[in-house]
C-alpha cells in the first residue's frame, strides 16, 4: 500500500459521517452527507469531458428526502451550471432540478414528487450518479363530493382551461438564474389558519352524474374568513397575478430560480406582475373563487415544476448542508371540503 493511499484512507476515516435517519417528535431528520469524496462515489460508463471537472468540485448533496421535500447538489467553484435529474429505481425520471448562482458555485434544487415511491433512487449529474433514498411517508385519503357546478368545471373539455394551464407549466419549469430573494425559512402566509387539506392528499372526487376520479393534492388547504390578508411566504418576484378558470385569482412569486409559491381562489389581488414583494407582504385576500366549495387558500410550492410541500419549507430552505428538520405532517381536518 503505497503512503499515498494510507494517507487518504486515513482523511476519509477522519471525515464527518453521515448522519442517520432517526424518528424524533417532530419528524424524521434529513441528512446531508457534508463533503463528498468524488473517488468514493459508484462508478459510472457516462463519463464525458464536463463529468471529471464537475466530480472533482462536488462539495456535498443531501443523500435523501420524503416525498414532497428537495434534493441538493452543490459545487463550489464550477463556472457552469450543471443539469440534475433524480431518477427512481428503473431510471425513469420523477424530476430535473434547477441550477443556480450560489456563493462560489452553483446549487441545484431537485423536488421529490408527492408520488414518489420510498427506497433507493439516483441523483444524475453529467457523469455522476449519486445514490438518493426517498424515505418512507404516509398521505391522507378524502373523498369530495362535487356540485353539478363544479363537476362541469372540473370535467368539461374547455380550450381557455387548457391553455391557462400549459401557460402556468411552463411558467413553474422556467427560472429566472437571477431570482434569488430568499434564503431563510418560509413563513405560514395566514396566521392561525384551520387546515383543510393537507399537501400529498389522495383525493376521490365524487362527480354528480355518479363517476369518480383520483388525483395527489399538490399544496395545503387554509382556510379562514373570506377577505383575511394573505402575506407572501417569502421575498420574491411576483411573475403571475390574474384570474384562472380553476385557481381563481392567483398569485405566483418566484423566490429562488425555479422556486415558486402559488397562492390560489383568492377574492382580490393587490400587487402586479413584476413587482419585488418582501416576505409576509399582503399579496391578496382570502376567497373562493375558481373550483372551490368555500373560502380558503390554496397555498403551494413548486420546485422545477414539481409540487413540493410547503410545509418542509417553512423549517428552512435546504441551502447549506446541516440539519433540514421536517416539521410534523399536517393533519387535515377535512371538516369542510376546499375543493383544490
Ligand atoms: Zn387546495
Amino acid at each position: 500500500m503505497s503512503a499515498i493511499v494510507l494517507l487518504l484512507l486515513l482523511v476519509f476515516a477522519g471525515a464527518p459521517s453521515a448522519e442517520a435517519i432517526e424518528p424524533t417528535p417532530t419528524g424524521p431528520v434529513l441528512r446531508i452527507v457534508p463533503a463528498v469524496r468524488y473517488d468514493r462515489l459508484p462508478a459510472d460508463g457516462d463519463g464525458g469531458s464536463f463529468a471529471p471537472r464537475v466530480r472533482s468540485l462536488l462539495a456535498w448533496y443531501q443523500d435523501a428526502a420524503p416525498p414532497g421535500g428537495l434534493a441538493v447538489v452543490y459545487t463550489p467553484e464550477s463556472r457552469e451550471s450543471f443539469p440534475t435529474v433524480l431518477m427512481d429505481g428503473r431510471g425513469r425520471i420523477l424530476s430535473r432540478g434547477t441550477s443556480f448562482r450560489w456563493g462560489t458555485g452553483w446549487l441545484s434544487l431537485i423536488g421529490v414528487p408527492p408520488t414518489a415511491r420510498p427506497g433507493g433512487h439516483e441523483l444524475w449529474l453529467p457523469g455522476i450518479h449519486l445514490p438518493f433514498r426517498v424515505t418512507a411517508r404516509t398521505f391522507a385519503s378524502e373523498t369530495i363530493p362535487l356540485s353539478s357546478t363544479l363537476t362541469t368545471l372540473r370535467t368539461q373539455p374547455d380550450p381557455r382551461k387548457t391553455a391557462e394551464a400549459v401557460e402556468l407549466a411552463r411558467l413553474l419549469a422556467g427560472a429566472d438564474p437571477a431570482a434569488v430573494h430568499e434564503t431563510g425559512a418560509f413563513a405560514l402566509p395566514l396566521a392561525k389558519p384551520r387546515r383543510t387539506a393537507g399537501y400529498g392528499d389522495r383525493r376521490e372526487y365524487l362527480y354528480d352524474d355518479g363517476r369518480t376520479d383520483l388525483s395527489v393534492h399538490n399544496g395545503v388547504d387554509l382556510a379562514l374568513p373570506e377577505g383575511t390578508p394573505v402575506a407572501a411566504c417569502g421575498s420574491g418576484r411576483v411573475v403571475m397575478a390574474k384570474e384562472r378558470i380553476v385557481t381563481g385569482w392567483t398569485v405566483v412569486i418566484e423566490h429562488l430560480p425555479g422556486l415558486y409559491s402559488l397562492y390560489c381562489h383568492l377574492s382580490a389581488v393587490n400587487v402586479r406582475e413584476g413587482e419585488l414583494l418582501t416576505k409576509g407582504q399582503i399579496l391578496g385576500t382570502v376567497g373562493k373563487t375558481g373550483l372551490a366549495t368555500g373560502p380558503h387558500l390554496h397555498w403551494e410550492v413548486e420546485a422545477g415544476g414539481v409540487a413540493v410541500d410547503p410545509d418542509l419549507l417553512t423549517a428552512g430552505l435546504p441551502l447549506v448542508p446541516g440539519r433540514w428538520p421536517i416539521p410534523a405532517a399536517a393533519m387535515p381536518a377535512a371538516a369542510i371540503p376546499a375543493v383544490d
